[in-house]
């Protein structure tokens, strides 16, 4: 489950390490349409969207 920084809303994996306090999201806000719209490091892994789960 993907997590939303309280600190500038943005949007990691849970266990970024950029994040220190932050809220689980089911979903994705709806502006986020591929990998390449989130922009930490800790998404570099992912080739698609399909695999956050
Ligand atoms: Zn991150």
């Amino acid at each position: 489950m993907p997590i939303m920084s309280s600190d500038d809303f943005s949007i990691h994996r849970q266990g970024c390490q950029n994040v220190d306090d932050g809220m689980p999201i089911s979903d994705l806000p709806d502006e986020v349409e591929s990998v390449d719209d989130l922009d930490c490091q800790c998404w570099d892994d992912l080739d698609s969207l399909a695999e956050i789960a």
